[in-house]
């Protein structure tokens, strides 16, 4: 029997606006497709939460023994500057201002947001698909939607026509918009516009001349249209519904609402059963922007290399801060903020690293196994991140009471305390134990290097105690030695 058969989990579903059950489509196996990032520039910082809040859904649903399908791709076509309909790739611009081929700067940031990532303990989807990967999948669905109706051609370009499926559909059900006040709200189009209406969005672009990253189509050279490559890559590998779609709340509209009426008007079916929306990270209480100074990357972080920062912070550390906020509040950083949240990090993994030593006793004062249910509890309502972290805390205070020897605690106890605390700590929030930055590495990386010079001084002296006692001590801490020809390397 696996955990989630004793568990209800709640979500906000953003379709509904409302709190529901979450029941997957097939017993025991989830669905789940996150939009990724457009890989012109290094990671935001904003993003990375949301790419967290979606790695720690996706390792709750594995604690629970779910077989989850995680798919989040990689845009590397077809999302435009400003994210408007007209105007030049973001990867082709950034190429053209590089001097780079288009694919260089993909491969750049790819590896760029895969560093970071891996930094902060995420684990990998299990598929990550490339737009540029998917340009066959994406004319299909283009020549499906005209074969329904619901696009028309206009000089080498498709449009989606959202009048006409806003007929017999429901265009701006996720977002809550009206047509009619879109339209009301919309300038004319101007009369060199392919389109007929400036609602509509388009599937396939003209490429023009000077356009690098074009594609043959049954309507010409092009490119895709943004919304299409989430569409095609989401039913491919997660079917025509599939249970859970997330991104960042600004992505509601008209990203996400564009899926839904490409999805409809190819096959039919509303694609997606849950809508998860995640909110914004704020810097010292504004909006980021490269623009006014006022944003940071997540790489400054780790280095404290950005005058906002009086140190470095770990990345387990700025991990374990993101999910002290639930996944739907707004969450604002700051250095404050981070000095206020390391000390409780802190705090919490010498708890942790104490749990060896505790000691047992005949009776516990402690209720684990209420404890251990209300950590479910937490998570099962839409992954209440920070209420499980305060429930951390609660068992934090009676493992410190019982080492002062006020409470106690039996063997059986302390054991289920031990497995949750794992479980949800490391399984489910994602976090480790160490609190090594960048910085800090390096001075340690400098310690070693400077007992590595005076051991080897001491062999020289003929002094092999001096020498094999910094050689025992440095392994006893983990740090291994190794003598070869070119000098001493050491591995931690
Ligand atoms: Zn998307």
């Amino acid at each position: 029997m696996q955990l989630y058969e004793n568990q209800e989990i709640k979500v906000h579903n953003s379709l509904t606006g409302k709190k529901e059950i979450f029941t997957p489509i097939n017993k025991g196996h989830i669905g789940m497709y996150v939009c990724g990032p457009t890989v012109y520039s290094n990671v935001h910082l904003g993003n990375c939460r949301t790419f967290m809040s979606f790695d720690m859904i996706f390792r709750y649903f594995k604690h629970l023994g779910y077989k989850v399908r995680y798919v989040r791709n990689i845009t590397d076509a077809g999302h435009l500057v400003d994210d408007a309909e007209d105007g030049e790739d973001k990867i082709a611009k950034k190429a053209r201002l590089e001097k780079l081929e288009p694919m260089e700067v993909v491969q750049r940031y790819t590896v760029d947001f895969h560093n970071i990532l891996e930094k902060f303990n995420f684990l990998p989807p299990s598929i990550e698909p490339t737009a540029t990967g998917h340009i066959i999948e994406q004319i299909e669905i283009i020549k499906d939607i005209l074969n329904k109706g619901y696009a028309y051609e206009t000089n080498g370009s498709v449009y989606f026509d959202v009048a006409k499926f806003n007929t017999d559909h429901e265009y701006g059900k996720l977002s809550g918009r009206k047509l009619e006040d879109m339209i009301a709200n919309t300038r004319d189009l101007t009369a060199q516009d392919d389109k007929r209406n400036p609602q509509d969005f388009a599937l396939w672009k003209k490429a023009e001349p000077q356009h690098i990253m074009r594609w043959p189509s049954p309507w010409g050279d092009g490119f895709p249209g943004w919304h299409l490559e989430c569409t095609a890559m989401s039913t491919k590998y997660l079917g025509e519904t599939f249970d859970i779609h997330g991104g960042g709340m600004d992505l509601k509209f008209p990203h996400h609402e564009c899926e839904i009426a490409q999805a409809e008007a190819s096959n039919g079916k509303s694609p997606v059963n849950y809508w998860l929306h995640t909110n914004m990270l704020t810097l010292n209480g504004r909006k980021m922007a490269k623009s006014t100074g006022n944003s940071i990357l997540p790489g400054e972080i780790f280095s404290g290399e950005n005058d906002i920062l009086s140190k470095a912070f770990s990345p387990s550390m700025v991990r374990f801060f993101m999910m002290q906020a639930h996944y739907t509040s707004i969450l604002d950083i700051s250095n404050d903020a981070l000095l206020a949240s390391e000390k409780g990090f802190n705090k919490l993994m010498e708890a942790i690293n104490s749990l060896k030593s505790l000691p047992v006793a005949s009776s516990s004062n402690f209720n684990v196994a209420e404890w251990k249910s209300s950590c479910y509890t937490a998570m099962n309502d839409d992954f209440n991140t920070p209420i499980l972290i305060a429930k951390l805390f609660d068992a934090v205070k009676h493992i410190n009471l019982i080492k002062e020897g006020n409470e106690t605690i039996t063997k059986e106890d302390k054991e289920e305390l031990e497995q949750t605390l794992y479980a949800f700590i490391f399984d489910v929030l994602g976090l480790e134990n160490k609190s090594s930055s960048d910085a800090d590495s390096e001075k340690l990386g400098g310690v070693v290097e400077l007992l590595i010079q005076l051991r080897k001084e001491a062999r020289e002296n003929k002094d092999f105690a001096t020498s094999d006692k910094i050689r025992d001590q440095l392994s006893a801490l983990g740090i291994q030695l190794k003598d070869g020809k070119d000098g001493t390397t050491y591995s931690l």
